[in-house]
């Protein structure tokens, strides 16, 4: 009993002193969706208050941050709302100077972390914001927007989303016409390509019209939570074989269907195990995607949607169980965030 809680102890430790030491990347965190409904409600230097010590503590040095768009706002204020996330961060970064920083590419990330400042880096999920308006994707990139999540749950001009259970719904499509232009007009200006939430009808096509990595920012393994939101084998597969990486995703839905309250880090280190037993250890890495603040437990069902690891402050708990696992500490490097990075390198320009 004593050695065992030393042994765990250890691992603990060890996992901490890697993750203040080597990079630890989010791919996945709806930090601007929160971030602005806070400032809407007169609140200010969010980030800093109420992210930045969790995620400090954690040692988390580079945050995809989403730019999402609730149901309610679309379509007619999606661009609005998205502009609204982004102009937000600005005025954060105005607010807190020194403390994070939008970042464009790894060079800029490599400074931020140097500085000792979060990297932000942004991704939209879901196309809704541009409408059908390709000309816009190009402004967001001069906005500093790298990832091209083509959808969230939901249909748009570019493709279907997937639900997150099985619907009564019409025929499902993969790409438009519109979405395969939005894929080659982003490859060109050097933004990565996301297929979390895309079905698997747009994962097809996506894969048969782009030869290059894409990236699941926020997706574990069908193979052990038969959810549509999470990749078949044969899609990890073809992920790896260009490339490509998957964040895992701490959404209890997404993790297994044990009993929802008593899951954690160790129930999502078997997502971890699959994958590399798969395709080795080059493809995975964190996408966590924290929605507990954003989840209404009065609602009926909710509690499936709960997190397995409650914040970034606790994320090192996967790297020490990983460690626990047998994995090496290289290979804890490469899933915290080296495989991110080396993704963000091969695309982002
Ligand atoms: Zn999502």
């Amino acid at each position: 009993m004593m050695d065992d809680k030393k042994a765990q102890l250890t691992f603990k430790e060890q996992a901490e002193a890697l993750h203040e030491n080597n990079l630890v990347a989010d791919a996945h965190f709806d930090l601007l969706d929160l971030v602005l409904a806070k400032r809407l409600k007169g609140e200010n230097r969010v980030i800093e208050k109420d992210y930045l010590p969790g995620l400090r503590a954690g040692g988390v040095d580079l945050v995809i941050s989403s730019l999402f768009v609730e149901n309610e706002f679309l379509p007619e204020m999606g661009l609005r709302r998205t502009l609204d996330q982004i102009s937000a961060l600005y005025s954060e970064m105005d607010e807190s100077p020194g403390l994070f920083s939008l970042c464009r590419n790894t060079e800029e990330i490599r400074q931020a972390r140097q500085r000792g400042e979060l990297a932000i880096v942004l991704s939209f999920e879901g196309l809704d914001p541009i409408g059908n308006d390709l000309s816009l994707l190009r402004i967001f990139y001069e906005l500093g927007v790298r990832g091209v999540g083509l959808t969230w749950s939901r249909r748009n001009y570019a493709a279907d989303g997937c639900l997150f259970d099985e619907e009564e719904e019409g025929r499902k499509g993969g790409l438009t016409s519109f979405g395969i232009r939005v894929i080659q007009e982003a490859v060109q200006l050097g933004m990565y390509l996301d297929i979390s939430h895309l079905n698997d009808e747009g994962v097809e096509d996506l894969l048969e019209f782009y030869n290059g990595p894409v990236m699941a920012s926020h997706s574990n393994c069908r193979n052990l939570a038969p959810v549509m939101r999470n990749l078949t084998d044969d899609q990890i597969r073809s992920l790896a074989s260009r490339g490509g990486v998957m964040g895992m995703n701490v959404c209890s839905a997404f993790v297994g269907d044990s009993d929802k309250n008593m899951m954690s880090e160790k129930d999502l280190a078997y997502h971890v195990d699959h994958i590399r037993n798969l395709v080795g250890m080059d493809h995975v890495g964190f996408g966590f995607d924290f929605c507990d603040e954003l989840t209404d437990f009065s609602q009926p069902g909710a509690e499936r949607f709960c997190d397995c690891i409650k914040g970034h402050s606790r994320c090192v708990d996967l790297t020490a169980e990983l460690l626990a696992r047998g994995y090496t500490e290289e290979d804890a490097v490469k899933v915290m965030g080296g495989n991110l990075l080396r993704f963000l390198k091969d695309t982002v320009k």
